[in-house]
C-alpha cells in the first residue's frame, strides 16, 4: 500500500490538509533510541496528490522532521512543487517548519518561495515561505537557468 494519497479534486483546502497530517500523529517509541509520530505534517502538490509525513527523533540526530519525511515520500513519488504545507503539533496546534526544513523546502524547486504554510486555525491563514527565509542564497543559481 502506498502512504500517499492521490486526491480527485486538485483544490484541497488546509482545513483538509490538516485533518491528513493529524491521523498520522501517533506519539511513540519504536525502539530505545527512536521516537517517532509527536509531529505530522502534510504537503499538497501542484499536481494535486498529498503526501504526509512524521518526525522521526533518533539518538546521534539521524532523526528526521515531519516536513523533511513528507518531502521524502513527495521525491519518492516523483514529484517536486509544492502548493500547500502544513505541519500539526502533538497538542493538534500548528506547527511553522524549522530552519532546517526552510532551506530544504527553498531548494526543492525554483518556486518553492510561492508555498503557502499554515499558520493558524483560525481562519486559517497562511505565511509564504520567501516571507519566512528573506534574502536566500540560491535564487541566483534557480535564475541563471538551472533547474
Ligand atoms: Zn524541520
Amino acid at each position: 500500500m502506498e502512504n500517499h494519497m492521490t486526491t480527485t479534486t486538485f483544490d484541497i483546502d488546509f482545513k483538509n490538509l490538516l485533518n491528513m497530517a493529524k491521523e498520522k500523529l501517533n506519539p511513540r517509541k519504536v525502539s530505545h533510541f527512536i521516537e517517532a509520530g509527536g509531529v505530522a505534517s502534510a504537503i499538497l502538490t501542484d499536481q494535486g496528490n498529498v503526501y504526509v509525513g512524521v518526525c522521526i527523533d533518533t539518538a546521534c540526530t539521524l532523526g528526521m522532521c515531519a516536513e523533511r519525511n513528507a518531502i521524502a515520500n513527495m521525491i519518492t513519488h516523483g514529484e517536486s512543487k509544492i502548493d500547500k504545507l502544513v505541519c500539526v503539533m502533538s497538542d493538534g496546534s500548528v506547527g511553522s517548519p524549522c530552519g532546517v526544513c526552510r532551506e530544504y523546502l527553498m531548494q526543492l524547486h525554483k518556486d518553492s518561495g510561492e508555498i503557502k504554510i499554515l499558520t493558524s486555525i483560525d481562519g486559517f491563514t497562511f505565511i509564504k515561505l520567501k516571507d519566512l527565509i528573506p534574502d536566500w542564497w540560491g535564487h541566483k543559481y534557480f535564475e541563471s537557468g538551472e533547474t
